[in-house]
């Protein structure tokens, strides 16, 4: 699948009720975007699928829904005040932003190749290059100006060879006061993950549920990250919704539960949301690439129309958060174990995925073009299709419409259905093999006679007449 293949993705998006860009009559707000109709029934059910294969599949994994603004302490402790940064420089002519590695992955190997020997880095075939490039030219400062025009760095806006300032780092962090005036107002952080609100609530959730570990704590909700570069549709936004599962473990056992996650999540795609094994794979942090909190991480890709993305992080979060909160709020976060008769810090692995980046995937993997029938199809599972079938008379006279309508309304009670009468029946199918609905059903003068219906599988297109009692259990 190419890059073309994303903007045909991105106008039936908007075509059909997915995805349309934010704020579009006063000219759109960049990398922001509002989901449609479809998009809402997309979106929840991934997300209701999501919930109930952590929650309900998962005896002693538990919800919760914390607040998206907390104590601007909780961002100190969890060291996202000082590490959650992006080296960054602007170019002095075209005043425009670069986060560093993403500027040089956009440059010719000659380029990569000189700096490498300048800033004496070892060279690796991966895009962790850039950023090791990028943390070193932070690391020489001032020491380091020149280098990049030395080196022969373009500027991608003007595809000149550019002057650039010292990078610097970038906080993610979306900050605003709380309060009736900036002055008097406590500085606050829109929540750049989930995850903290968890950690600052497990004991309370632990006691009230008397959870023994190892134990989950589940959560769907916004965050928010001012990034540099934002792009690829909905794949990177400042603003988006994360699905977060936080599994407190035994410190001794935490190798053995990442093993668990890393596969029951995998797996959660393919068997859950049909996506096509070949279009997924794993990558595991190196070194370089680990966050400041965790000892061991995989990262879950999909083979977007752009090259491999992060969906989702299995990370070995260690103690590192709940240690960190004990120190700054002086609270015990330890956790009493009456099996082992002892004292810790739960050692924490997270799942971590985007569901913005879930729907884009899901939207991709669908994404069907029918070259011998001139169609587009979305083969979306029926689980997460927003409708499932689509009733339709076969004139807008002679009673049609009547018995249609009776027969949408008692699908409609069960299922999630559309009526269309617009149109000719193959226009009105071709616009729901766009739209992903699993099957048409047609209501013509025969069925007045013996009470059957015309069922069309969206992707076979395969016409079968049955009893319209049947229609049910065919759906099912
Ligand atoms: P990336 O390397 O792509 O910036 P990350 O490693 O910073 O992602 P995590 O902090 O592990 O991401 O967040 C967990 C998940 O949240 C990611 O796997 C991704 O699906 C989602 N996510 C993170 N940042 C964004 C964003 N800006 N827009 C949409 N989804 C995001």
């Amino acid at each position: 699948m190419s890059e073309k293949h994303l903007d045909k993705i991105i106008s039936l998006c908007k075509r059909r009720g997915f995805v349309f860009p934010n704020s579009e009559i006063y000219g759109g707000l960049k990398a922001s975007y509002d989901y449609g109709p479809m998009g809402v029934a997309l979106k929840k059910s991934i997300s209701d699928l999501w919930w109930k294969e952590m929650t309900q599949r998962h005896q002693n994994i538990v919800g919760i829904d914390s607040s998206i603004m907390v104590h601007p302490d909780v961002w100190k402790a969890s060291g996202h005040v000082d590490n959650f940064n992006d080296p960054m420089t602007d170019n002095k002519d075209s005043k425009k932003r670069y986060r560093v590695d993403d500027l040089l992955s956009q440059q010719k190997d000659k380029v990569i190749n000189t700096l490498c020997e300048t800033l004496n880095v070892k060279h690796s075939n991966d895009d962790t290059i850039f950023e090791s490039l990028a943390h070193m030219l932070l690391e020489k400062g001032k020491d380091g100006d020149g280098l990049l025009e030395k080196a022969g760095v373009i500027d991608p806006h003007s595809g000149s060879i550019g002057k650039w300032t010292t990078p610097t780092q970038f906080n993610l962090m979306f900050k605003t006061d709380a309060g009736p005036s900036e002055k008097s107002g406590k500085e606050i952080y829109l929540r750049p993950e989930t995850a903290q609100g968890i950690f600052i609530n497990y004991l309370l959730i632990q006691n009230s549920m008397r959870l023994k570990v190892p134990f989950g704590i589940a959560q769907i909700g916004k965050a928010f990250r001012n990034e540099i570069v934002a792009r690829n549709f909905i794949f990177r936004t400042r603003e988006f919704e994360q699905m977060e599962m936080q599994y407190f473990v035994n410190p001794k056992e935490d190798a053995k539960h990442v093993k668990e996650w890393k596969e029951k999540r995998f797996n959660f795609y393919i068997d859950r949301l049909g996506i096509d094994k070949s279009n997924l794979q794993f990558h595991q942090h190196g070194e370089s690439e680990l966050a400041h909190y965790a000892k061991d991480a995989y990262d879950i890709q999909y083979q977007f129309p752009f090259g491999w993305g992060e969906i989702e992080g299995i990370h070995n979060r260690t103690d590192f958060d709940l240690t960190q909160h004990e120190k700054l709020s002086g609270k015990n976060m330890t956790y009493f174990d009456a099996t082992e008769n002892e004292k810790y810090h739960p050692y924490i692995i997270e799942t971590s995925c985007g569901l913005n980046r879930i729907f884009l995937m899901v939207l991709c993997d669908a994404y069907f073009e029918d070259t011998e029938n001139e169609r587009v199809v979305l083969k979306l599972p029926f689980e997460l299709a927003p409708n499932k079938a689509v009733i339709c008379p076969l004139v807008k006279k002679d009673g049609l419409p009547e018995r249609a309508a009776k027969i949408f309304e008692e699908l409609n009670k069960k299922y999630s259905c559309i009526y269309d009468e617009q149109g000719s029946i193959g226009k009105r199918y071709y616009r729901q093999d766009e739209a992903g609905t699993p099957f048409g059903i047609t209501i013509d003068h025969q069925t007045l006679e013996d009470n059957t219906v015309t069922i069309r599988e969206r992707d076979s297109m395969k016409q079968t007449r049955v009893n319209e009692d049947q229609i049910l259990k065919l759906l099912k």
